[in-house]
Order: C-alpha cells, then sequence, then structure tokens
C-alpha cells in the first residue's frame, strides 16, 4: 500500500498560565504543526510536531519542512517506516520536530492499517499505565508551593520543580514546595542549563535533605564535562537538552556522566530515534524515561505509546502538560490517580475533535 496524499496544519494552543515559563525561556503558547499521511486506500496516520524556540525551531520552519517532507515521501510504501524516514532524515537533517510528526504519522498509520494499538507495533505492553510528573512552572518560591499543593491533591505523587540559576531562591524554592506536599510526593528539579558547575554542585547538596530524587540538566548542553564534574554529587542527575542527539546518548552512556535520560520524541526526531536512545542507555546503564512532551494530545499519545512498551520505564513521565493547553483538535487521553493509559482503540487510539482552522 502507498502513501497517496499529505496534509500540514498549524495548532497554536495557548497556556491557562500565560506566564508559564522556565529558565531562559517564556512560553505562553504551544505552537505546533499536525501532520497527516493518507494511504491509498484512505487509511490515515497522524503526527504532531511541538514548534517552539526551545526546541530551535519555528511554526513557520516546521511548517515548511513537513511540506519538503510529505512531497518526499508521496509514493512511498506506507509500512516501510524505516526506509521513509532514511529519505527525510537525510532531507532534514536540523528539523526534529518535523522529522518526529512525519515518524509518528508512519507509524500510526500502519497500525491502523494493521488494525492494532500503536504500542503493539512497538514491542506490546511492558506496563498498562505510566505515572506521570507535572511541572511546576518558574515563579516565586509560594506560588509554586501553592501550585504544587493543588497538583498533589488532584493526585499527582511527582512533581519537578523549575529553577532559574540562582541556588539561594532556587532552594527556597524546592523547600517551599516540600513543605507544601509533604514528603510522600517524588521531587525533582530542572535548571534548564541555568547553573555552571560549582552552583549546581551546591544547590545539589543543599536540597539533599529535602529529599530531591533527580536534578534535571543543571548546567548547558554542550559541557559533557561539567556535567560529569555535577554527576559526583549526592542527587542522581539526569541529561535532557544534552540528550539531543543519538550521538549525544551514546556518549552520555560512554562517558558516564549521568545517570540517565530524558527521551522527548520532538528533540529526537521521532520514535525510531526515540527507541535507538533508549537501548544505547540500556546498553550503558543509564536509566531512561518520558520527559515533557508538551503539546496537543496528539504528541503525548504517541509517546504514552512508547512509554508503555519500553521495558525499563520506572521513572514517572511528563505527559500530562497538555491538561494546561487550550483549544487542543484531540481528545481521548485521561488522567486517573496521578497516571495514564494509551486509550483503547487502534493507531494512537485518540480523536480528533476539529479541525486546527487552517
Ligand atoms: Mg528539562
Amino acid at each position: 500500500m502507498q502513501i497517496a496524499d499529505y496534509q500540514v496544519e498549524r495548532v497554536s494552543l495557548p497556556d491557562e498560565d500565560p506566564d508559564w515559563q522556565i529558565a531562559g525561556h517564556r512560553i505562553p503558547t504551544n505552537d505546533g504543526c499536525i501532520f497527516t499521511l493518507i494511504a491509498e486506500d484512505g487509511t490515515r496516520g497522524e503526527g504532531y510536531a511541538a514548534a517552539f524556540a526551545h526546541l530551535g525551531t519555528t511554526q513557520d520552519d516546521t511548517f515548511e519542512a513537513l511540506r519538503l517532507a510529505g512531497e518526499l515521501i508521496i509514493g512511498r510504501q506506507a509500512f516501510a517506516i524505516e526506509a521513509a524516514m532514511a529519505a527525510v532524515n537525510a532531507a532534514l537533517p536540523g528539523a526534529n520536530p518535523a522529522r518526529a510528526a512525519v515518524d509518528c504519522a508512519l507509524h500510526d498509520l500502519k497500525a491502523r492499517a494493521m488494525n492494532v494499538p500503536l504500542y503493539e507495533l512497538l514491542g506490546g505492553k511492558s506496563r498498562e499505565r505510566v505515572e506521570v510528573m507535572r511541572i511546576l512552572a518558574l515563579k516565586a518560591p509560594d506560588a509554586m508551593a501553592e501550585r504544587a499543593a493543588r497538583l498533589a491533591g488532584e493526585g499527582y505523587r511527582a512533581l519537578k520543580v523549575k529553577l532559574a540559576g540562582a541556588v539561594h531562591e532556587d532552594v527556597a524554592r524546592v523547600r517551599a514546595v516540600r513543605e507544601a506536599v509533604g514528603a510522600d510526593v517524588r521531587l525533582s528539579a530542572d535548571a534548564n542549563m541555568a547553573f555552571d558547575v560549582a552552583d549546581a554542585t551546591d544547590f545539589a547538596a543543599r536540597v539533599d535533605e529535602l529529599g530531591v530524587t533527580m536534578i534535571e540538566q543543571p548546567v548547558p548542553s554542550d559541557a559533557l564535562g561539567a556535567l560529569r564534574e555535577v554527576w559526583r554529587s549526592a542527587i542522581p542527575l539526569e541529561a535532557d537538552e544534552a540528550a539531543a542527539s543519538p550521538r549525544a546518548v551514546l556518549s552520555l552512556a560512554a562517558h558516564r556522566s549521568v545517570d540517565g535520560i530524558n527521551l522527548k520524541l520532538a528533540r529526537s526526531g521521532g520514535i525510531l530515534a526515540t527507541l535507538g536512545m533508549a537501548r544505547m542507555c540500556e546498553a550503558g546503564g543509564l536509566a531512561y524515561r518520558m520527559g515533557a512532551n508538551v503539546g496537543s494530545q496528539l504528541l503525548v499519545a504517541h509517546a504514552l505509546h512508547v512509554a508503555v512498551s519500553l521495558p525499563l520505564i520506572d521513572l514517572p513521565c511528563e505527559l500530562a502538560e497538555f491538561v494546561r493547553l487550550e483549544g487542543d483538535p484531540y481528545r481521548g487521553i485521561e488522567i486517573v490517580d496521578g497516571a495514564i493509559a494509551p486509550p483503547e482503540g487502534i493507531g494512537t487510539g485518540i480523536e480528533r475533535i476539529r479541525h486546527a482552522g487552517r
């Protein structure tokens, strides 16, 4: 069966919190593109390209990249995902969110054509559901504590504290959140590269007593030596921005600079690339999990099917941030007691409820 046609749509999902921010980026609206492949028998497959500055792209560039990719794979065999992605990867080497959307659409289409849920294409289920971690946007300590208490009250048992890169304030953020949620909620901290080695090490020493279970990307992504120096601190370390390619993950695993890797479909370039990174982590003895795949439920659904399939995902995954975005054209993922399971049905299993409008 051949790919007969494709569609690209722009979508913009405003955050319910217009001041949502991390160190270095304010993100009031999550822009993206929906990429749809249509096979000759009418079967459709859909993928989502998250497109904003922190991922190194814009919505317009991603839209154009998806049009190029669509032209490239029309007429190809719909089930030959590896071959299609080899062509797309060669043509669009830097456009990782767009490549991810193409890869996800190919997987969704194949699963629908074979009448199975997507996870069946990915090795089948390793678990029924995935615990989620919610993210606390960067704010004053009191505001973050208030938000944390509300989320804990909604049943979430894992929270991530965003940091500014100022040790004293950041310790106050973690302390305020810990006091608000009590001892039973798992806390991690993410500096989004805002620390240097000395401050990251100082921060780690000061929050150890507050029960922080993981520190994410404290120092810049291009400084593997710095990451390794921070790795000597007491708290487990996760690479996020530094895990931007299979080559980068190979280096992190080979040089033992971190304890784990944060996997994101948009950043890695799709499901095939993400699975490859996970296998490298397994070979190198690193933990891995699905990190913040922020955007439409369409993106979350693909990440969720990967998360229930991969064997070693024991840490909470950041797959519930879609609840704070308005105007999502998809529905079907439900959060129950701080965890999510893939919806019943073929492909991603989620439902399109409106057109993106453009
Ligand atoms: Mg991060």
